[in-house]
């Protein structure tokens, strides 16, 4: 156990640590690579990590969650990321979604969703990205248009992860009526499988077990309670549920980062071609040390992060969540390709899986907001510089 670690974990999470650690060590990178090889879904793990509490770990104990926060569900993360098997869907249906509900949902979407996304018997994707808007979500154009008491949503999206496991998406939509220019944003529950809301497979040269979706919703009508929260707090709503999807994403990218690094440490330490093992040669070990600072130094900042968010702090959180999935994702995409480049050759077997996680590891720079955008944060909201765009 790192020093970092254990200054700043509390004993119940380093148990947390170590507990998922073992689940993800029986499942591992072979479990994973089945997986996607018969394209299947990770199914009995997400179930097991349910069952034991670890996806609800962040939502109410009152719907069935175990009443702890982000810092607990980043650990459980990363930790399986760690072991080769991550959760992609993690981010999105406790994280997101899951916080977005028990902070602002009705009583009654409150004990429809909780308990069924604390003990994995129901998953649920969120969609924001849309082919026009990209990065820009004040641009997104799904409309939510009231017709009685329903609401009627039309729109494209693009890029949804899990939607032909989700039992429901989660739409971020805006209504008709802002034509301020202004984002206001509305968080619409669209059921898999409601009339109108179509979904294409996109291609993605990702190999991992939850795909991507293209999303045509047309006229899509759903009841007054598929509605999230307050139509007009739409901004706080949303960010309720970002800040925790950033923070994840971090989890993500520090998870994969290391179980490359452990995989390239173990390489470097036993593969000799001249006199002592190639981990002795500094132009080997040193990036291989870069690389583990590197996490070390992005887990400080989503530790960070999760408490700020924890605590209430949504703003500090904000700034916080950016800079921790900035640092997750570069130092991820860095080990990575370490890893594979300490392998020599290996590095691109499919015995030795790394090469595939080359692409992989470029999902934690890109999404959900990409390098470019938090380096805009940063320099507007931070350090208070102009904008140019
Ligand atoms: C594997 C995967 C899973 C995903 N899952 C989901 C999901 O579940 N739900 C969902 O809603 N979305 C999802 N996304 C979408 C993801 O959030 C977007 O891809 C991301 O926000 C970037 O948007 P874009 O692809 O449209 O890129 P664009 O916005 O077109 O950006 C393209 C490039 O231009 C740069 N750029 C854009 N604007 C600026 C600027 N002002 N200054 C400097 N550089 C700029 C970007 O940094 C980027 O490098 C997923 C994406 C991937 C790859």
């Amino acid at each position: 156990m790192s020093t970092a670690r254990t200054v700043l974990e509390t004993e119940e999470h380093q148990a947390l640590r170590a507990a998922v650690a073992a689940l993800g060590k029986r499942y591992g990178r072979d479990y994973m690579t089945t997986v996607i090889r018969e394209g299947k879904h990770t199914d009995e793990l997400w179930a097991e990590a349910a069952k034991l509490g670890y996806l609800g770990v962040n939502l109410p104990e009152e719907y069935g969650g175990g009443g702890g926060g982000m810092a607990e569900l980043s650990i459980v993360l990363e930790e399986l990321g760690a072991a080769g098997s991550p959760l992609l869907m993690m981010i999105v249906s406790p994280a997101i979604c899951g916080t977005v509900i028990a902070r602002f949902g009705t009583e009654e979407q409150k004990r429809q969703w909780l308990p069924g996304l604390a003990d994995g018997s129901l998953t649920m994707a969120f969609g924001i990205t849309e082919p026009d808007a990209g990065s820009n979500s004040h641009r997104i154009t799904t409309t939510a248009r009231r017709d009685g008491d329903d609401w009627v949503l039309n729109g494209r999206k693009v890029f949804v992860s899990g939607v032909d496991i989700a039992d429901a998406t989660l739409i971020v939509g805006r209504t008709e009526d802002a034509r301020s220019g202004k984002l206001k944003p509305c968080l619409f529950i669209v059921p898999r499988d409601a009339p109108g809301f179509g979904r294409n497979q996109i291609d993605m040269e990702l190999h991992a077990p939850e795909k991507q979706f293209e999303l045509v919703l047309d006229d899509v009508r759903l009841p007054s309670d598929a509605l999230v929260g307050d139509e007009d707090a739409g901004l706080l709503q949303l960010f309720a549920g970002l800040n925790p999807e950033r923070i994840m994403t971090a989890a993500f990218g520090i998870g994969m980062g290391r179980f490359a690094l452990a995989k390239a440490v173990e390489y470097a330490r036993t593969r000799q071609v001249w006199k002592a093992p190639i981990g002795s040669h500094q132009a080997i070990a040193h990036p291989l040390a870069t690389a583990h600072i590197d996490l070390e130094l992005s887990r400080l900042m989503m530790q960070k992060a999760a408490r700020l968010y924890d605590e209430g702090d949504d703003i500090g959180a904000g700034e916080a969540a950016n800079m921790a999935k900035y640092a997750a994702g570069e130092a991820c995409v860095k080990a990575v390709d370490q890893a594979v480049h300490t392998l020599g050759g290996n590095g691109l077997t499919r015995e030795y899986g790394l090469a595939s996680l080359i692409t992989a590891s470029r999902v934690a720079r890109i999404a959900p907001v990409s390098r470019e955008m938090i380096l805009n944060y940063v320099s507007h909201q931070s350090l208070g510089l102009p904008k140019s765009y």
